[in-house]
């Protein structure tokens, strides 16, 4: 049947408390744990049924329940306090932001953030793992701070799909189709109060998108739909499912994404002041923006992406090339011929932007996003590394460990993370402003003053929720291909307790644990030492390695030995992920190394006492401190001849710390029988990761480093009717053409040999300039340790003398505070006063 159009209606509310709605719809509730107990408070079994989601919930409250709650005195209080604490939150005046920003900008200038998916909470299912949560962790804090920001993303109306394992082990997948009436969004309407929507062009047909909103805090986040009416039935569908289809559906849903999002923020009439892509799925947004710029500007295209990048922020999260999102160039060629006659490049032109290599047979976003934007980033100190390394040549000359690729460590949006068993535990030792000071060391430093009983109390009583859910929801599991009559409790629940759960890509090796099983038998099964693996995650349904994985675990779980020791769950999401990571002693994390670009959930444990049991890989390299955790294997990035060999290596080191350390530390009980020395450690992860791994860190980092610099530019790169940006183009043009000319002829390091510390040492090179002047470039000493691997310092030398044909003599004088060897060397590159990054075109010249 064909409908005509949808409506929904939501429930009266009694007047008195009638601002439920309100809280209803802003994810605010789900990080305040006082909010989600008003909810709990009208009736705890029907908030649990509606999957604790307040739109849904309070749809199915009875009307007379909600008007006897309204009667109630405690009910009013609590009601009162949490919306007091909820206004105030939203109409703080003082923020962070408006203390750090260095200029004032404009109701409608944002920092606009694309993210292919967003996880805010589990009734929220448009998302998949990692970065999507980062995603919804980011949006928050900026809340927190006070940042002028909006987030654009798909609303897919099959979500990610729903897990199921079988009794055979194998996973099984549902994409129950989401009601968006029960969800806490709401349609874009225009000033004539009609349903926003706008058009993108797919081929020969436009596709019309719908814009949902969702309030997080003080942030709006916009949500696409292509479901509509007015689509063909094959155009409803593109925005169906996440991650879902095949390749040509990610093309569309990538397109829907960068020039839909582009286009839905000018017609709410948002002027972006920063850009900032999450991942390369939206990198057409810098397509959308260029087009634009070359029909209402009239600019040309080396001009357009000039203005384009300048306020681009892109930050890549894959640190393999294959894992690298590419597309076939005739399937890009099918839909963006148009568009690059469109901007005036031949085919040629545009598929080079998303390549390095002329042989590259495929088109590559995040060749496109780093081509275009003037600001990149990692995501943790080792990944930034890789990062650059990997990407090296599309900055040719440029050493990877300066080219403009930078790394911002994420974090976790702590009040989403944290038990609020331990908010309340803060509440009594700590300052009554921790919630807004997170970033403080200091005040995490008072976490030692908690007496060890109510500290260890308040860890039981988490991991027995945590094991009380875990039985409720392996039975359910089981009942579905078991008969089970006598229920056996599986779990112990003074055992020491790991956890494993995060999506199941191979390289995350899941099952590096049972490399040797009868060494893990013994480990597990010692009396009174017991251990237990508790283990949860999804594999992307086209990922057949993946769900070889989870039945692995499965057989492993149902076998003698480990019956009710290791425990597999279904259906991994932020609701389970909060249990898992907020009850368990030891937090497992076991890739392969380097290919965890940061990881996060380690981090979420480490906030509520887990200790981290992890390669030294992601952000563990730089979380690590020797006594909040552990490291498998070596902290030098070795050599292996086979992954066989890696994974032998790993799991053995992994068995020996279970063996020597962990658990002989988690069994020494003191005379009141608590574990003293086990709970410092818990102590010291918590002081020395919470403040450190928020993403108030991160998002601050990210004001700062990037946001705020990018601004910058941005308004610089359209000041003066473009005429800037016009320039800087024509200079740019003017050192490529004659980069070929110009050379250092001579130098001359004024005494030979060896030095003492306190000598002066003389450097002077001869240079010839050819067409390019000297304010076009600068001279530099590049400095290294004796072995070339470090680098010691960059100088830039200082201009001498000018002689004939336009050379001159440049020098520097230097004295070296550390004896050893050194090696260097000299080099030209482009004036950087007037670049965002001094090595942006890749143009470097090294003396021969
Ligand atoms: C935090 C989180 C992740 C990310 O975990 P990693 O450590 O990065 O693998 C994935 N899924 C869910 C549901 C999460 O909450």
């Amino acid at each position: 049947m064909n409908f005509y159009g949808s409506l929904s209606v939501f429930p009266r509310l009694p007047m008195k408390i009638k601002g439920l709605k309100q809280l209803a719809y802003n994810l605010w509730w789900s990080w305040n744990q006082e909010a989600e107990d008003l909810f709990k408070m009208i009736d705890a079994k029907k908030w649990k049924e509606s999957g604790r989601n307040p739109v849904s919930f309070l749809s199915k409250v009875d009307y007379q329940r909600l008007q006897k709650v309204s009667q109630q005195q405690a009910f009013i209080n609590k009601y009162n306090q949490v919306m007091n604490h909820f206004n105030d939150y939203l109409q703080q005046e003082e923020t962070w932001f408006k203390d750090n920003a260095p200029i004032s900008i404009e109701e409608d200038n944002v920092i606009a953030y694309f993210s292919t998916e967003f996880g805010f909470h589990d009734s929220l299912p448009i998302y998949s793992g990692g970065l999507g949560v980062l995603a919804g962790d980011h949006c928050k804090s900026a809340s927190d701070l006070g940042l002028p920001f909006v987030g654009i993303g798909l609303l897919y109306h099959n979500g990610y799909f729903k897990q199921k394992i079988n009794g055979e082990g194998w996973q099984e997948s549902l994409y129950p189709e989401l009601h968006f009436s029960q969800l806490p969004i709401t349609p874009v309407k225009d000033e004539l109060g009609e349903e926003l929507t706008i058009n993108v062009k797919l081929l020969d047909r436009e596709v019309m998108v719908k814009v949902w909103e969702v309030k997080v805090g003080r942030v709006s986040i916009y949500l696409l739909d292509t479901n509509l009416q007015e689509n063909s039935k094959d155009d409803r569908k593109i925005t169906a499912q996440l991650y879902g289809g095949d390749q040509e559906t990610r093309i569309l849903q990538e397109i829907i994404l960068g020039v839909g999002g582009t286009k839905a923020l000018y017609k709410m009439e948002y002027s972006p002041i920063v850009w900032h892509m999450n991942e390369g799925h939206s990198v057409y947004l810098e397509l959308e923006r260029i087009r634009k710029l070359i029909k209402e500007e009239e600019l040309s295209f080396n001009q357009a992406i000039e203005v384009v990048g300048a306020n681009t922020v892109f930050t890549t999260h894959t640190p393999v090339p294959a894992g690298n999102e590419t597309f076939p160039f005739d399937l890009k060629e099918k839909y963006f011929a148009s568009y690059w006659e469109d901007i005036g490049l031949t085919k040629e032109e545009f598929m080079d932007l998303g390549q390095i290599y002329e042989d590259d047979d495929e088109f590559c976003l995040t060749v496109l996003g780093l081509k275009l934007a003037k600001f990149s980033n990692g995501v943790s100190k080792l990944h930034g590394k890789i990062a650059s390394k990997m990407w090296q040549d599309i900055w040719e000359e440029v050493p990877p460990n300066e080219n403009p690729i930078t790394y911002i460590t994420n974090g976790i949006h702590t009040r989403t993370w944290l038990a609020s068993e331990w908010e309340e535990l803060f509440d009594e030792y700590l300052p009554a402003n921790w919630r807004m000071k997170i970033k403080d060391r200091n005040i995490w430093e008072n976490i030692r003053e908690i007496p060890n009983d109510k500290f260890w109390h308040t860890h039981r009583k988490l991991k027995s929720k945590m094991i009380d859910n875990i039985r409720k929801r392996d039975l359910e599991r089981k009942r579905r291909y078991q008969d089970i009559t006598a229920v056996k409790d599986i779990l112990d629940k003074g055992a020491l307790t790991i956890g494993f759960a995060r999506r199941f890509a191979t390289y995350k090796r899941a099952t590096l644990v049972f490399n040797n099983l009868e060494r893990l038998n013994k480990i597990c099964n010692k009396t009174d030492k017991e251990v237990q693996l508790v283990f949860a995650g999804k594999a992307h349904p086209a990922d057949k390695p993946g769900k070889k994985l989870i039945k692995k675990i499965h057989d492993i779980a149902e076998s003698k030995e480990f019956k009710g020791k290791i425990v597999l769950l279904e259906d991994y999401d932020m609701n389970l992920a909060r249990y898992l990571i907020q009850g368990v002693d030891v937090w497992l994390n076991n890739p392969r190394r380097p290919l965890e670009a940061s990881g996060t959930s380690g981090q979420k444990s480490a906030i509520n006492g887990g200790l981290n049991l992890s390669i030294f890989d992601g952000w563990w390299c730089e979380g690590y401190n020797e006594k909040n955790g552990w490291v498998i294997g070596s902290k030098e990035r070795l050599k292996y001849t086979d992954k066989e060999e890696q994974d032998l290596i790993d799991s053995n080191s992994l068995y020996t710390l279970l063996e020597e350390m962990i658990v002989p530390l988690y069994y020494n009980t003191n005379d009141k029988d608590l574990p003293a020395d086990w709970i410092n450690w818990m102590k010291e992860a918590m002081i020395s990761i919470i403040p450190k791994y928020s993403t108030d860190r991160m998002v601050q980092e990210y004001t700062k480093r990037l946001y705020m610099p990018a601004t910058i530019k941005g308004i610089k790169a359209k000041k003066d009717n473009y005429n800037i940006s016009k320039n800087l183009v024509s200079w740019k043009e003017k050192l490529k053409n004659n980069w070929e000319d110009i050379e250092i002829t001579s130098q001359n390091q004024g005494e030979q040999g060896t030095f003492n510390i306190t000598d002066m040492i003389r450097f002077t090179v001869k240079v010839s300039l050819g067409e390019l002047s000297p304010d076009d470039i600068q001279i530099e000493l590049y400095l290294v340790t004796e072995n070339g691997k470090e680098k010691i310092d960059i100088i830039s030398m200082d201009l001498k003398k000018e002689l004939e044909n336009n050379k001159y003599v440049y020098s520097t004088d230097i004295k070296l505070k550390e004896i050893g060897s050194y090696k260097y060397t000299f080099r030209i590159v482009p004036n950087e006063d007037r670049l965002t990054n001094k090595h942006e075109l890749g143009l470097v010249k090294w003396i021969k």
